[in-house]
């Protein structure tokens, strides 16, 4: 069904005078309908409303990719920076001004390819910024190549004999590298994921939230919405996500348990 201009105009009003989008800035995202993005940054949302963190002391660095567009589509700091190299930005912005709140945001390709050497300096200084990870195992801003984390066989137009390469974990990353706060979570469940983003955001020290998300426009077999939604499930209600060993097993058992996987205060 086509939408009207005036619908479109009055759908649009709604959302910029909607409290729960508060924090949305007057561009709106421009990532396909039905990207796993906007789930994401509804939870990030809420819980950044939730919190009653001030805009004006919030930034988000970001990466190169669709999830890199994030900042521009919230009202607060932004800085969209080269490839792969969001960690260490999001460092000397948290260095410079510890009373930033600090997102860094970026996708599977940016954080694990390029960026990917980051990650376990990052988790060894443990500067206290929040690492929104989206992963869809895609390269969508460039159209739809296979990225670190894309399953064996994954097609694409740029490999048409399928993935050879055994894909990236980086939950399991974080926990090796001995990150404080690992999180993972679906992109289709905002309200579930509001309650374990507070948390991180609270935890005094590095967090990574491991997205699960969906690129609708170039995947359409491997993490579609409903592979997505008919393999996550909660964690195991004996589940001691202070136990980094339990944490570790677990991980190397079961690839689509959500929630907060370790927390060392
Ligand atoms: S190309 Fe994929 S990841 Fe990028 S905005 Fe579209 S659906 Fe989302």
């Amino acid at each position: 069904m086509k939408t009207s201009g005036k619908a479109l105009a009055e759908k649009v009003k709604q959302i910029k005078e909607s409290d729960m989008l508060s924090i949305r800035s007057e561009s709106l995202p421009t990532w396909c309908p039905g990207c796993g993005y906007f789930g994401i940054q509804q939870g990030l949302n809420n819980a950044i409303q939730q919190l009653g963190l001030s805009h004006h002391k919030i930034v988000n660095v970001t990466g190169i990719g669709c999830a890199g567009r994030y900042a521009f589509f919230n009202d607060a700091y932004g800085l969209h920076v080269v490839h792969g190299r969001l960690l260490p930005v999001a460092t000397g912005v948290k260095m410079a001004n510890p009373e930033l709140t600090v997102f860094a945001v970026g996708g599977d390709g940016d954080g694990l390819a390029i960026g990917a050497g980051h990650l376990p300096h990052m988790v060894r200084r443990n500067v206290n910024v929040n690492y929104m990870l989206f992963d869809n195992s895609t390269f969508g801003l460039t159209k739809g190549q296979i990225s670190p984390t894309s399953p064996i066989g994954t097609v694409s137009k740029a490999s048409p004999s399928g993935n050879v390469d055994t894909p990236l974990n980086a939950t399991l990353m974080a926990l090796s590298y001995g990150a404080t706060f690992v999180a993972r979570l679906y992109a289709g469940d905002p309200k579930h994921n509001t309650a374990i983003i507070k948390e991180g955001i609270k935890h005094e020290g590095f967090s990574i939230f491991h997205f699960y998300s969906s690129c609708v426009t170039f995947d359409k077999v491997y993490k579609t919405w409903n592979n997505l939604k008919d393999n996550v499930h909660p964690l195991p209600p004996t589940y001691d996500h202070a136990n980094l060993k339990h944490a570790i097993d677990h991980v190397l058992e079961d690839d689509f348990s959500m929630g907060i996987i370790y927390k060392n205060d």
